[in-house]
């Protein structure tokens, strides 16, 4: 008998093994049902080779074609994603458990978006004139542009499969690269059908897709690829980062993250009741910029805590027709496991459940779980828990708030709940994380002009914007010097030489006594240097 492995990362405490290999296969489970899925067949070493090899020849012609013809194919590749919105949802449902109004705005609205954002911020990038002082450098010119790298390797995580895929695999095709993906293995065919859609408008082999688990990935780093983008874990976000380094080439690293809601005496409650609704629970707050914490001003933590309960006692989930559940399932029984763990840590800790705390049959469904009274020794508050919770933290005001946000170990985002933008603006400077958001979470994330980055355990990788284009492409400088006579420092070199040097070192300290020699040093310099070549 063959025996049964779990595939090779790191597990929470609690949490049972994240996928099973057997005969070189991942079986997994439906989210919706926890009926069997089609298992996937891990691509052997070989294979993740030859895959990047075909990306790479196909990449050499994709290339030399003009940034507005690479623009197009995408865009056409990303008006069929639209027509074909159905097949991405039965898909993200299948294999993510993503309800269909969920699926709709999460995965199927964007790529058309996603391609003309990343046309607008890419294309003034790709070539930048800079300005030279014409005193300083005359008859100069120079720009910038920025060259692809060739292969750029992709390794997905399973959270949002299709649209988590706009910010990497659309800016390294558009600026000229080749892909090959690395998908979550839980959501295999979800990724697989975004790069299929896309093949069908490249060039054979342009994009490529290799399946399986982690030792997958970790073979994808070996394969030749000239730049990794990792979007994952922590524990194995620090394994890639450090091979990439190893191996020498650039790599883009995102890992989790455990977002605060900084909640204000003075904020409007119904938005803000809402907006912590929405972003602590959408996707069953399996997205890495989740509300996980909220640390709410004591002063209205009853009003907050009472309205919050009400209401999420009464989402529908994981019960009758799915079109009317609004709270998704957790993707896996691992993410489950650690959800479960996390409230039961935080409810032996001493915190309050206002609701939830439950699986709901069928399927991988966890009721919406508020839990008031909690504190930084517990794990909903210290971790990443990725499950729809959310930790009330009750704070001593704006300050106390802002201390605790920037002592925990994550860093991706923070949002600040408040009727004074102004004060918000301010407080905003002081929060050490990479996005903040006032009266709104994590919208930025699909917005390809602003960059989606963070410090701490987070990592500081960027996604999307013009910062991130350095993973796809390396800065070429190009100086053309239209001057005929040779430049005055050039050699031979004499006393006139460093005189003119001395001159020029005084001037720009503003002592011009000797300004008046210039144009005699250089005429001097220009008859040596000319008289020497003859
Ligand atoms: P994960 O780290 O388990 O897996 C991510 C990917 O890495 C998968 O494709 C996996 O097969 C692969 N992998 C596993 N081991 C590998 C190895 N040794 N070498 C190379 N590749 C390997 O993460 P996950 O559970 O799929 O995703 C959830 C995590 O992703 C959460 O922590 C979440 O916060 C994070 N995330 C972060 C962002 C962000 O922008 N910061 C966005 C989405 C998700």
């Amino acid at each position: 008998m063959d025996a049964e492995k779990d595939n090779g990362q790191s597990q929470a405490p609690g949490a049972g093994p994240l996928s099973v290999v057997r005969d070189g296969q991942i079986h997994r489970v439906r989210p919706l049902d926890r009926g069997a899925l089609p298992p996937i067949a891990e691509a052997r070493p070989e294979a993740i080779r030859a895959a990047v090899e075909r990306a790479r020849a196909a990449q050499d012609a994709w290339r030399t074609r003009s940034f507005d013809e690479r623009a197009r194919a995408l865009e056409a590749a990303a008006r069929a994603m639209l027509e074909r919105r159905n097949e991405v949802m039965a898909l993200v449902e299948r294999e993510g458990g993503k309800l269909p109004v969920d699926a709709m705005f999460t995965e199927a609205l964007g790529p058309l978006d996603a391609v003309s954002g990343w046309k607008r911020v890419a294309k003034p990038a790709m070539r930048q004139r800079v300005r030279l002082n014409p005193l300083a450098f005359p008859k100069k010119k120079a720009r910038i542009e920025l060259v692809p790298r060739g292969v750029i390797g992709i390794i997905a995580p399973w959270n949002f499969p299709v649209s988590g895929l706009y910010r990497s695999v659309i800016p390294a095709l558009m600026t000229g690269n080749g892909v090959v993906l690395k998908p979550s293995e839980h959501t295999a065919e979800s990724s697989a059908w975004l790069a299929k859609v896309l093949a069908e408008h490249l060039p054979e082999g342009l994009i490529e897709v290799v399946q399986g688990g982690g030792a997958v990935g970790a073979a994808l780093l070996e394969s030749g690829i000239d730049a990794c983008v990792f979007t994952g874990s922590c524990a194995t976000g620090a394994k890639v980062r450090v091979r990439c380094a190893e191996l020498g080439i650039p790599s883009s690293v995102e890992m989790g993250g455990n977002d605060a809601a900084i909640v204000l005496a003075d904020c409007d409650l119904d938005r803000t009741v809402a907006g912590l609704t929405h972003w602590a629970l959408q996707n069953a707050g399996q997205s890495c910029g989740a509300i996980e914490i909220a640390y709410v001003d004591a002063r209205i933590a009853d009003r907050l805590v009472r309205r919050l309960g009400d209401a999420w006692a009464k989402l529908r989930v994981g019960q009758g027709d799915f079109a009317e559940v609004e709270v998704n399932p957790l993707t896996t029984e691992r993410q489950l496991a650690i959800v479960e763990a996390h409230v039961a840590d935080a409810l032996a800790k001493g915190a309050k459940l206002v609701t939830g705390g439950r699986r709901v049959e069928p399927g991988l469904f966890y009721a919406p779980t508020l839990l008031d009274h909690c504190t930084e020794r517990m794990d909903v508050v210290r971790e990443e828990t990725f499950g729809p919770v959310l930790a009330i933290v009750r704070v001593d005001g704006a300050a106390d708030a802002i201390r605790r946000t920037n002592e925990g170990r994550y860093g991706l985002g923070a949002s600040i709940w408040t009727s004074d933008l102004a004060r918000a603006e301010r407080l905003a400077e002081r929060l050490d994380v990479g996005v903040v958001t006032v009266n709104n979470h994590s919208m930025t994330g699909a917005i390809p002009d602003l960059p989606w980055s963070g410090v701490r355990a987070t990592g500081f990788g960027i996604a999307n914007s013009a910062l991130s284009l350095t993973t796809f492409c390396r800065p070429k400088t190009l100086l053309l010097d239209a001057n005929d006579a040779p430049e005055p420092f050039w050699m031979p070199f004499d006393a006139s030489t460093f005189e003119l040097g001395d001159l020029l070192a005084d001037a720009q300290l503003m002592r011009v006594g000797r300004a008046w020699k210039l144009p005699l040093l250089l005429a001097k310099r220009a008859r040596r240097i000319k008289q020497f070549f003859r």
